[in-house]
């Protein structure tokens, strides 16, 4: 079964370590005992043809000077040397070509290849030097955590001929295994998609991703079985196999573990990467807070602006209704500074005001106006008889006999004591003077029961005066006042018609 844990680094390289040595452990031998026949085998063959694959890095390969180099190739360097031997390196295109070779006796040995059983047919294997736990890789994009057994039914790249596909096919017939023709191949046909993951030994995984700069693949697993890596020796030689376990057996553990450590990479690629998490999460969360700050802030600045804005309404209310007073005063105060208030009529002031603004009319409009000036006859007598409460309620009988006859455009006005205006627009002073009639005529037919029984009866005088060009508001009052005074000295009781006075001569001196 698969590690079900999630492989990191440390996980990787514990482990590779702790089976490393656990490999390493059998051999303590101090030195190379070799047989006479071996030693004379040796003597025989000071150069050792050896076949390898060339593109399996770190375990072998050639570097840019064509070099033979990796795992295996200091394995038989450091070998060779406490042998008084060459391991000759002969380079290939491919692993097939390579095994080929041993086949055929053209190299003597394989430098790195799986003991499976298929293979024991055609080599004699050399105890392991080394041992890799398998990863399996995937797009970081396709599958997050998995185990083998998720793999099932995905596209799982191998390199062909390599001795995994007879594992992988026996232990996993459900993984649809996509051969490609070498490491790098595979690596770039998951990280494009081709593939959905990559089973590879550690090592080379890491090596390669590094090498490639493929930055998309990760690890999901670890498989549940270790490659472990032998020389393998063509079956005619099998002298070697028992010379190259006794070298090994010889090789001082920190020999094995230097180069290991050399070619397998401590590199962070390989553990499980949580740093696009990490990154995306620290970003969502400093989205998050700027957003619940900026939030916070809109909120705050919106109930702030809400209270402003209610206080602002609530003093533009307040203002309002001040100023609605305020105007109400002003209206009343007005009214009451042009208002009688005995009789509610308009007062002296007004009905001057009133007469100015009529005469300004006229001048521009031009147009009729007549003002009739009414005085209450021997009204002294009114008073001193019954005193001054009833000579107030006369005063607003006479007052209430104007309003009944006049129109409502006509303006009554009490200018003095006893003494009323009416000012008559677009009215002829025939009209007026009928008016004026009519006015006298309802006083004097009027009993006015004023208080306690007592029947009151007055009677009023009236002078008549029309607007002509030329005329002022005193004017016009003037003329009204002159015929007035005639009235009252022709006996009271009557209207007299400023025009009147003019046709017939006749003046205040009569
Ligand atoms: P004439 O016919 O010449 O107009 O005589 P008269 O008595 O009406 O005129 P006079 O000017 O001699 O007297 C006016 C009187 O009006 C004096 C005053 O007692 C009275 N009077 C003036 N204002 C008021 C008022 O507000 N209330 C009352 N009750 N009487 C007033
Ligand atoms: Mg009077
Ligand atoms: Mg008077």
């Amino acid at each position: 079964m698969l590690a079900k844990q999630k492989p990191n680094l440390i996980y990787i390289v514990i482990a590779f370590t702790l089976i490393a040595s656990g490999v390493f452990a059998q051999s303590h031998s101090p030195s190379i005992v070799l047989t006479d026949q071996e030693k004379n085998w040796l003597l025989e063959h000071p150069v050792i043809p050896v076949a390898s694959d060339p593109l399996f890095p770190p375990v072998e390969f050639y570097d840019d000077q064509g070099i033979f180099s990796g795992i295996s190739a200091d394995f038989l360097s450091y070998i060779g040397k406490q042998l008084g031997v060459e391991f000759k390196a002969i380079r290939t295109s491919n692993w097939s070509d390579s095994v080929a070779l041993v086949r055929s006796g053209a190299a003597y040995m394989l430098s790195a290849e799986l003991k499976t059983s298929e293979n024991e047919r055609y080599y004699a294997f050399s105890k392991a030097y080394a041992r890799f736990p398998n990863i399996i890789l995937a797009r970081e994009n396709v599958v997050r955590k998995q185990s083998y057994e998720d793999l099932s039914g995905k596209r799982l790249a191998v390199v062909s001929d390599y001795p995994d596909m007879a594992i992988i096919k026996e232990k996993y017939p459900d993984i649809k295994i996509i051969e490609v023709k070498d490491v790098v191949t595979g690596l770039r046909a998951t990280a494009f998609g081709q593939t959905d993951a990559m089973i590879i030994y550690q090592p080379v995984a890491s090596y390669n991703l590094q090498k490639e700069g493929i930055a998309n693949l990760h690890v999901v697993g670890v498989a549940d079985f270790y490659s472990d890596t032998s020389f393998a020796v063509n079956k005619e030689y099998v002298i070697l196999k028992s010379i190259l376990d006794k070298a090994l057996e010889a090789m001082p553990d920190e020999e094995k573990q230097r180069i290991l450590n050399r070619w397998v990479l401590l590199k962070a690629d390989l553990k499980f990467d949580y740093s696009p998490l990490i990154k995306i999460f620290l970003g969502a969360s400093l989205i998050i807070l700027l957003l619940a700050a900026w939030i916070f802030q809109s909120q705050h600045q919106k109930k702030r602006l809400q209270r402003e804005i209610q206080i602002r309404r609530d003093k533009e209310e307040e203002l309002n209704q001040v100023m609605g007073k305020l105007q109400e005063v002003n209206r009343e105060l007005k009214t009451a500074v042009i208002t009688d208030p005995l009789t509610g009529v308009m007062n002296r002031r007004g009905f001057y005001e009133l007469m100015s603004a009529e005469h300004n009319r006229m001048i521009r409009y031009g147009g009729e106006i007549a003002l009739l000036i009414l005085d209450i006859d021997h009204f002294k007598m009114v008073n001193d008889r019954f005193g001054h409460n009833i000579g107030d309620r006369a005063l607003r009988k006479v007052t209430e006999i104007c309003t009944d006859i006049v129109r409502t455009i006509d303006v009554i006005s009490r200018i003095g004591g006893e003494e009323f205006a009416i000012l008559l627009p677009n009215t002829s002073t025939e009209n007026a003077t009928v008016l004026a009639e009519r006015i006298r005529a309802s006083v004097a037919n009027i009993t006015t029961k004023v208080d306690q029984g007592i029947k009151l009866k007055m009677t009023i005088s009236i002078g008549v005066a029309s607007y002509v060009k030329g005329d002022t508001p005193d004017s016009l009052l003037n003329k009204a006042d002159q015929a007035l005074y005639i009235a009252k000295n022709k006996g009271r009781n009557q209207v007299i018609c400023h025009d009147e006075i003019q046709q017939t001569g006749t003046d205040g001196t009569i």
